[in-house]
């Protein structure tokens, strides 16, 4: 019988963010399958309120490791309060979601519990009791399915795999478990890249890939670059999507040739890029294998722009493909954004 654990640190602003519902969705469903119900872990600096507001989740026990060392993203404490939660749990399976928390901190609390982990998974199953987890290697081209003997076995949960847990706030008795916290790691401040135009941002519900297309000579015999950039970023604002480009237009930079500034390999879908999830995509101005297929083979809802009709990947790989010129469409797109 396994004793199931789901991880979940408090976000800045006190609350349970996207990644962390998902794993208690995943986790409130292997539970049921295995005939065991998840024992809660949360990590924070008072993570009183986020366990509230998910107090009619069925746990087993309601655990915590809480105070102002766990308030920060930090390996050492993470790893140490990971540890001490499974211990105090009797935990045999730790589930927990892949944030850059618990990505970072999971396999040294598996090391140290004597135990295994395995990262990316994107499914869990249960066959004839035994539990299955899945996920993508080689660059998202083979799926494999795992299992394992050796126990603890800690799981990072990739995000965008579960719909996220939702269910009323209640009341919650947390059992707070002493940790031995120490670590010679001052947090002084945080340097991140900027969110927005400049990265991928997972959590949008659109993504919005721009292709080479953008950049090169129109039907009118001219190079539009500044209305492009005009058009993509008024597009991506009014919408708060997630900005993607395929691998050609962020290494024109590289070559010296004029571009859209904006877009970086930060931004960059495909084999050599990400793989993002988001539930829609909008490839525009994109003609290649990547943007259409590796890059957004997990997105669910998959529409391109595309002048050319014969373009073999748009048309056998979205969903809905407009045979349109992009400048057209986004403008009037955002004349409707914008009403
Ligand atoms: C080892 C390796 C790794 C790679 N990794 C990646 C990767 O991670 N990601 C990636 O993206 N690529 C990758 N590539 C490159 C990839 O194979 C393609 O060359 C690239 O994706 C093509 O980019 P594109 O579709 O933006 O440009 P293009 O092939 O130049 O297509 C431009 C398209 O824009 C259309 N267009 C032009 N004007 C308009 C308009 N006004 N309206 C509508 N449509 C218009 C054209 O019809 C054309 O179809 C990799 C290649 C190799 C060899």
């Amino acid at each position: 019988m396994e004793t199931l654990l789901i991880l979940a640190h408090v976000e800045e602003n006190g609350s349970l963010g996207r990644p962390a519902l998902e794993a208690l969705a995943a986790a409130e469903a292997l539970g049921q399958a295995l005939g065991a119900k998840p024992v809660v872990g949360l990590v924070g600096a008072d993570p009183g309120a986020a366990a509230e507001s998910i107090g009619s989740y069925g746990a087993a026990r309601w655990l915590a490791a809480a105070g102002p060392e766990f308030a920060q993203p930090r390996y050492a404490t993470d790893a140490q309060a990971a540890g001490a939660l499974a211990k105090a749990a009797g935990a045999t399976v730790v589930l927990a979601p892949a944030t850059s928390r618990w990505s970072r901190s999971l396999a040294g609390a598996a090391q140290r519990a004597g135990g295994r982990a395995d990262t990316h998974i994107t499914a869990l199953n249960v066959e004839n009791g035994k539990l299955l987890a899945t996920r993508w290697f080689y660059r998202q081209r083979i799926e494999a399915t795992l299992t394992r003997a050796a126990r603890p076995w800690f799981l990072t949960l990739e995000p965008g795999c579960w719909t996220p847990w939702s269910g009323a706030a209640a009341p919650v008795v947390l059992e707070t478990v002493a940790v031995e916290a120490a670590s010679r790691t001052q947090v002084l401040g945080k340097k991140a890249p900027q969110a927005g135009e400049q990265t991928i941002r997972p959590d949008a519900e659109l993504l919005f890939v721009a292709g080479a297309g953008w950049t090169k000579k129109q039907p009118d015999g001219r190079v539009r670059l500044e209305e492009a950039a005009e058009l993509i970023l008024s597009f991506v604002r009014l919408t708060q999507c997630s900005l993607g480009s395929s691998k050609s237009l962020v290494d024109l930079s590289s070559e010296g040739e004029t571009v859209l500034p904006f877009l970086t390999h930060m931004n960059q879908v495909g084999q050599t890029g990400s793989t993002p999830r988001h539930p829609k995509g909008l490839a525009t101005c994109c003609h290649g294998e990547e943007p259409h297929t590796v890059g957004w083979r997990f997105i669910q809802q998959r529409r391109a722009v595309n002048l050319d009709p014969n373009c073999g990947w748009a048309r056998g790989k979205a969903d809905v493909l407009y045979v349109a010129d992009a400048f057209e469409v986004m403008a009037k797109v955002n004349q409707l954004l914008s009403k």
